[in-house]
């Protein structure tokens, strides 16, 4: 380093690595980003929000909502296609902060069809993508959702317990899968299924494979539909595979590099990948940023209250108390977006999670919406108990992020395996 002045040293820092002028590290969005981050930040704030309240209470699909989404293109495969295409990564997880800072449950019914979509993109051949991605969503005038089904009764945290499997029938070329599946978000009202079934159970998660249910496939039904705390707008329910049988062609990946992969690891050999861990690992991020706009979307109302709210003759806002954990909701909502970049960006750019950085954002995130949410109940005091104010259900929308997607504990574990090459247990 040979600058002598402040200017040198500022000039020198935002260099190239090669030491041309283009800054190295940026924060600054990108025009596009600011762009479709406001479009959906005004469908957010003029369709989602006003709407919240009533679906929560209904605990149903909004309907109507996804339609209005997929008439102005925020709801299919191309919109899903230009988020993704963003070559920083940021885009996909601005998109869902916005989206949910208007509500979760709504959120989730418009976003729950993208991890099904992220199972085929991440495992499928590229025909498969192009037959079955489109159809998860349907279209604009008739729009579908989407159901990834991993988690059974007795296999939520620990998946290598998965009991589903599916066989092949090689005369007729088709895999006959059987088992139950529990918690899938939009389970049984899904226009396409993706399920993961074991192909050999004594190989544990290694012997899994994830499979395309087709539209109206016999032998794929709903079961009991689940009624939950929060995020009521999403529909959730178990899904029962009777005899299902599907053609060859919707194992994802197809069968040759799946008996490729099982032979590998009979060999004792590592295996590449296993597929809903794969799944998980490569969504954490996104779901880390829809906590992160419940978690904003509290903090901002709980600010607002806080200037108008007047107890012993001021604003509630003027006692340290109320000011300071205002703070505190605004440095941790901030700190957690950043882990949530972070990991985004690595995503995209193929930089490897050596410390579990997706685990990193997801777990910060989920943590940070339940304490934020918490922290508004309690800054609008009464009111923040009722129904007849929106931070009540973003405390309930909020606690499932350290549930879903691997609970705090599981991404604890994978992090304190990942920094430290332990087994911890
Ligand atoms: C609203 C909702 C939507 C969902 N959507 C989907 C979906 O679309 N698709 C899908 O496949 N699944 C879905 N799930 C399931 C979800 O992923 C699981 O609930 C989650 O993985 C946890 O599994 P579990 O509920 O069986 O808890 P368990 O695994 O039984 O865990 C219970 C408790 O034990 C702890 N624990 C377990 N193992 C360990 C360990 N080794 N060390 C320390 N603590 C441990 C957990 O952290 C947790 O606190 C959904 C669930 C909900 C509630």
């Amino acid at each position: 380093m040979n600058a002598t002045t402040a200017e040198e040293l500022v000039a020198e820092a935002t260099a190239g690595s090669d030491g041309d002028s283009t800054p190295s590290f940026s924060l600054e969005l990108s025009q596009d980003q600011k762009d479709i981050r406001d479009w959906v930040h005004g469908f957010a704030a003029d369709v989602v929000r006003p709407a919240a309240a009533e679906w929560d209470e209904r605990e149903e699909t909004p309907w109507p909502v996804i339609e209005e989404a997929a008439k102005i293109g925020l709801y299919g495969y191309e919109g899903i296609a230009q988020f993704f295409s963003d070559p920083s990564g940021l885009q996909l997880p601005i998109v869902n902060e916005e989206l949910f800072w208007g509500d979760a449950g709504i959120g989730m019914s418009i976003m729950g069809t993208s991890l099904a979509v992220a199972a085929i993109f991440g495992q499928g051949l590229p025909e498969q993508m192009g037959e079955w991605i489109p159809q998860c969503f349907g279209t604009p005038e008739e729009p579908k959702v989407a159901a990834f089904c991993a988690s059974e009764p007795d296999a939520g945290s620990d998946v290598s317990a998965i009991r589903t499997n599916a066989k092949y029938d090689e005369a007729a070329d088709e895999w006959v899968i059987n088992g139950q599946k529990a918690w899938a978000t939009n389970g049984g009202i899904a226009n396409v299924h993706v399920v993961i079934a074991s192909v050999d159970r004594e190989l544990g998660s290694r012997g899994h494979a994830a499979f395309v249910i087709p539209p109206q496939t016999k032998g794929c039904e709903q079961g009991a539909k689940v009624k939950k705390h929060g995020l009521r707008a999403s529909h959730t329910a178990d899904v029962h595979l009777d005899d299902c049988r599907v053609p060859g062609a919707c194992l994802l990946g197809g069968k040759e590099k799946l008996d490729e992969r099982l032979a590998r690891v009979r060999e004792g050999k590592k295996s590449k990948s296993q597929a809903a861990m794969q799944t998980f690992e490569s969504s954490r991020p996104v779901v880390g940023s829809q906590a992160l706009g419940i978690a904003r979307a509290a903090y901002e109302y709980a600010l607002d209250y806080a200037k108008e709210r007047r107890q012993f003759g001021k604003a509630i806002i003027e006692n340290q108390a109320i000011a300071f954990t205002l703070a505190d909701m605004k440095l941790e909502i901030d700190a957690a977006r950043l882990l949530v970049w972070r990991a985004a960006w690595m995503g995209r750019t193929g930089v490897p999670f050596t410390n579990a950085e997706g685990s990193m954002s997801k777990l910060k995130a989920g943590e940070v919406a339940t304490w934020v949410t918490e922290r508004a109940i309690q800054i609008l005091g009464g009111n923040g108990y009722t129904r007849e104010f929106p931070v009540e259900r973003m405390h309930r929308d909020a606690k499932i992020y350290d549930i879903f997607e691997g609970t705090s504990e599981i991404q604890r574990l994978v992090i304190s395996r990942a920094i430290s090459g332990v087994q911890v247990k």
